[in-house]
């Protein structure tokens, strides 16, 4: 069991923060992103996009669940699961296929809501918010098993 935390102070930080995670990933990770709606797991999904060398502009993919980049270094299979009926709707998705496969990494925003069906394995990576320190301000806690 590992666990980083860190501070950010600004939408960059945390993008750079995810990209340097994301220059040392091998292939099969899964990582869990949870917090609130505007903490900024996009912002991390997107600076871990940057990382694997992913030029091509990313968004949250709210309507479509998933969305796939073979641009980088390896596959980004990055998941918002923030609209999903049930868990049984992963598997048309293609979630196990993509989830812990080697030739890329899987990011799941809003990962909680699909809890019974993440492998044991999962990184989780939890982004808080502290308005005493600052409206830009982010606590992000990673945890590997
Ligand atoms: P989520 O995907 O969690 O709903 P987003 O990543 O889409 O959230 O949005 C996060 C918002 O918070 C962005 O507008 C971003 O600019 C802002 N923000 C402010 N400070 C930070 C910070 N330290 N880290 C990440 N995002 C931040
Ligand atoms: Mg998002």
């Amino acid at each position: 069991m590992s666990r980083i935390e860190k501070e950010t102070f600004r939408p960059e930080e945390t993008f750079a923060f995810a990209k340097s995670i994301a220059e040392q990933v091998k292939g099969g990770e899964v990582y869990c992103l949870d917090g609130d709606l505007g903490v900024g797991k996009t912002v991390f999904a997107q600076g871990f996009g940057a990382g694997l060398g992913i030029t091509e502009p990313m968004a949250s993919p709210t309507f479509t669940i998933l969305k796939e980049y073979h641009t980088g270094r390896m596959a980004l299979y990055h998941f918002d699961v923030y609209r999903i009926g049930s868990e049984d709707e992963m598997e048309e998705i293609g979630f196990y296929e993509m989830a812990g496969s080697p030739d890329g990494v899987a990011l799941i925003e809003w990962s909680k809501l699909i809890e019974g069906i993440l492998p044991e394995n999962a990184i989780r990576v939890t982004i808080e918010k502290n308005p005493e320190k600052g409206f830009d301000y982010r606590r992000i806690v990673i945890e590997e098993p």
